[in-house]
C-alpha cells in the first residue's frame, strides 16, 4: 500500500474488520461501487486485496470496461488486484430457467452465491480470514440478500468470516457518487447480466428512451459517444 496516497478527506466511522483480522479479501463488482469501500479501508490502514470475479457481466466489452477501470483504480493505490476467471458459460448454465426472474429475485441470489463461493474459496486457499464485497453499497441492491449469500459462502470454510459491514452508512453512498465523479468512472446503466440488459432496454423502449450504448457514459462528463 502506498502511504502517500490521498483519499477523500472525511471523518469516517472507525473501521475494524471482524475479530480484528489484519487481512481482508474484497470482492469487487466494479470501480464505482468499490471506490468508497477501497478508500474507507485505505483510510483505516486495512491490508486488503481486490478479487474481481464477475462472470455475470455481459457482453464481454462491458466486462472488460468494468474490470480494466477497477484494476486501474487499484493500481493507483498499489492495491493487489486478482483478475479471476470470466467463466460466463458456467454463469449462464446456473442461470438456466431463471432468465425471466426479476432483479432481486432468485437469479440474483444465484449470481451472488456464485461470486461469493469463488471469493470464499480463494480466501481459504490464500490465507485471508475475512471476505467482504462492494455489492451491497448500491441502493438498487437488497443488502440482506447479499449478506445472506456472503455468509453462506464463508460458512463452508472454518475460520473464514464474511464481513457484513454496511458501506452505505456514514455518508458512504454519497461518497460513492463523489468518488465516481472525481475519477470520471464509467457509468454502467444496467446491473450486469444479459437479462438485466434486456430488461433495462425494454423499460427504456416503454419510456421512449434510446437503448443502452455500452462504453459511452461516464460520471461527471458528457457522453463520450
Ligand atoms: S440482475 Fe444483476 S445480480 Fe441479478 S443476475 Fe443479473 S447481474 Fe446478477
Amino acid at each position: 500500500m502506498n502511504p502517500q496516497v490521498i483519499v477523500t478527506d472525511v471523518q469516517r466511522p472507525k473501521l475494524i474488520p471482524p475479530k480484528g483480522a489484519s487481512k481482508v479479501l474484497l470482492h469487487s463488482c466494479c470501480a464505482p461501487c468499490s471506490g468508497e469501500v477501497m478508500e474507507a479501508m485505505l483510510a483505516a490502514g486495512i491490508d486488503y486485496t481486490i478479487y474481481f470475479y464477475n462472470p455475470n457481466i455481459h457482453p464481454k466489452k462491458e466486462y472488460e470496461i468494468r474490470k480494466d477501470e477497477n484494476k486501474a483504480f487499484a493500481e493507483k493505490f498499489n492495491i493487489p488486484f486478482i483478475d479471476a476467471d470470466y467463466d460466463m458459460d458456467n454463469w449462464f448454465a446456473r442461470a438456466k430457467g431463471m432468465e425471466f426472474e426479476p432483479e432481486r429475485g432468485i437469479r440474483c441470489t444465484m449470481c451472488f452465491d456464485m461470486r461469493f463461493e469463488r471469493t470464499a474459496l480463494y480466501a481459504h486457499e490464500n490465507g485471508f480470514p475475512v471476505i467482504t464485497s462492494s455489492l451491497g453499497i448500491s441502493r438498487w441492491k437488497n443488502m440482506q440478500q447479499i449478506n445472506d449469500c456472503g455468509k453462506r459462502a464463508a460458512e463452508k470454510y472454518p475460520g473464514l468470516t464474511y464481513w457484513d459491514y454496511n458501506w452505505r452508512k456514514g455518508g458512504g453512498s454519497q461518497r460513492m457518487i463523489e468518488i465516481s465523479k472525481r475519477e470520471q468512472f464509467y457509468q454502467q446503466e444496467y446491473c450486469g447480466c444479459a437479462y438485466s440488459l434486456r430488461d433495462s432496454n425494454a423499460w427504456r423502449r416503454e419510456h421512449g428512451r434510446e437503448s443502452i450504448k455500452i462504453g459511452t457514459k461516464y460520471y461527471g462528463t458528457e457522453d463520450k459517444a
